[in-house]
C-alpha cells in the first residue's frame, strides 16, 4: 500500500488531527530524541484503535505501540508504518478499594487517584513516568515496589484483534518483562488490587520516594531513565560509575554525574550520539567487569539513510 492510501485509510477511521504523517518522535519521547514516524495516530476510542489493529493486521502495515515514550530510543531514520499512541483512552476511577486506569492514564495519576482514596499499594509509582500500558509490559517498578504486586488483571487487545483478560498469573510478570511485551498484546485496561490505608502515611511514602528520586536522578535533563537491567549480584549504574565513565558520551549524550546509570540527552543529541554512548558503556563495562549490560529500554525504528 502506498503512504497516501494508508493515510486515506487511517483518516476514515479517525478525526483528522488524531492522525499526523511524518511526525517527530522527538516529540513524543522523553529522551527528546528519534526520526519521524511515517504516521502518529492517537485514537479516542476502542473501535477506532480495533478498526486499526484490523486493518494493519489485514494490509501488512508495520504497527508500533507507544505508551508515554519515557522507555524507548528511536533512531534518527524513525519508524515505517503506524505509531499508535492511546493517550486519549486515560480514563481513571476508583470503586472499593481498587483502582481501574485504562491502557493510557498515567502510571503517575493512578498513584496520585490513590492517595486521595486513602488507597495504599501503588505509592511507589509516584514518579515512574510511564503509561498504564508501558507499565504493564514492562511490570515497572521502584524502591521495592512493582506494578506485579498490586495488578488483579489486565484486559487486552491481541495482534489479530481478540479481546482477552489476563490474570496476575497468565500476565508472566517477571523483572522489566511480562507476556504483554513478548506477545505484542494491546493493554486497553488494567485493575490494581489495593488496601485501605492512612492517607497520611500514604503522602509521607510519596514524598520520601519524591525526594529520594529528585535528589539521586538527572530529572533537569531528558533521558529514558534506567538505561539497562540490574545484573544478578550488580547494580548497573556502581559498575559504569566504577568504570569512570560518568560525565562521558558521544556527542550530545553523556553518562549522568549525578546517575551513573542514566544515559542524558545533555545537548541536542541525536539517536545516533545515544545509541553510541550506550554502546560504549556496553563494552568498557564488559573490559572492565567482565560484566555484559543488557537492556532495559527499547530501541527501536531505522538508522538514517546513508
Ligand atoms: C526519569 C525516568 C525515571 C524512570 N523511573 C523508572 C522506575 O523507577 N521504574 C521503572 O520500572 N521504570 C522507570 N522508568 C522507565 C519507564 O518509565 C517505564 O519502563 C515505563 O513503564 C514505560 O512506560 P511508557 O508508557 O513510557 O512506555 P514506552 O516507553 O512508550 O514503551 C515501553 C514498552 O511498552 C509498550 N507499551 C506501551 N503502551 C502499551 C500498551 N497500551 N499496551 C501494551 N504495550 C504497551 C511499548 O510498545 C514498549 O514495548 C523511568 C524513565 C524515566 C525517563
Amino acid at each position: 500500500m502506498t503512504k497516501n492510501e494508508i493515510y486515506e485509510e487511517l483518516l476514515s477511521i479517525c478525526e483528522k488531527e488524531n492522525v499526523l504523517r511524518d511526525e517527530p518522535m522527538k516529540n513524543h519521547t522523553l529522551t527528546k530524541l528519534g526520526g519521524k514516524a511515517d504516521f502518529f495516530v492517537t485514537p479516542v476510542s476502542y473501535d477506532q484503535m480495533s478498526e486499526i489493529v484490523a486493518f494493519t493486521y489485514k494490509n501488512d502495515v508495520p504497527f508500533m505501540l507507544l505508551g508515554n515514550g519515557s522507555n524507548m530510543v528511536v533512531r534518527d531514520g524513525g519508524i515505517r508504518g503506524i505509531v499508535v499512541q492511546f493517550s486519549k483512552l486515560n480514563d481513571l476511577y476508583s470503586t472499593g478499594t481498587q483502582v481501574v486506569a485504562q491502557g493510557g492514564a498515567n502510571i503517575i495519576d493512578a498513584s496520585r487517584l490513590a492517595l486521595k482514596e486513602s488507597l495504599t499499594g501503588l505509592e511507589f509509582a509516584c514518579g515512574i513516568p510511564g503509561s498504564i500500558g508501558g507499565a504493564m509490559a514492562m511490570n515497572a517498578g521502584a524502591y521495592g515496589g512493582e506494578v506485579k504486586d498490586v495488578i488483579d488483571h489486565v484486559t487486552v487487545v491481541t495482534k489479530e484483534g481478540k479481546q482477552l483478560k489476563l490474570t496476575k498469573e497468565e500476565l508472566e510478570l517477571g523483572y522489566r518483562t511480562s507476556i504483554i511485551g513478548k506477545k505484542g498484546h494491546m493493554v486497553v485496561e488494567a485493575v490494581f488490587n489495593l488496601e485501605k490505608g492512612d492517607p497520611y502515611k500514604i503522602k509521607e511514602k510519596m514524598d520520601d520516594l519524591t525526594y529520594q528520586r529528585e535528589s539521586k536522578q538527572p530529572l533537569e535533563y531528558p533521558s529514558a531513565g534506567s538505561v539497562f537491567k540490574r545484573p544478578p549480584g550488580y547494580f548497573a549504574g556502581k559498575l559504569i560509575q566504577d568504570s569512570g565513565l560518568q560525565g562521558k558520551g558521544v556527542g550530545g549524550a553523556e553518562v549522568s554525574t549525578k546517575h551513573a546509570g542514566f544515559i542524558i540527552n545533555k545537548s541536542n543529541a541525536t539517536a545516533t550520539d545515544y545509541i553510541s554512548t550506550i554502546q560504549m558503556v556496553k563494552e568498557k563495562v564488559k573490559e572492565t567487569f567482565g560484566v555484559e549490560l543488557e537492556l532495559e529500554v527499547k530501541i527501536v525504528g531505522e538508522d538514517p539513510a546513508e
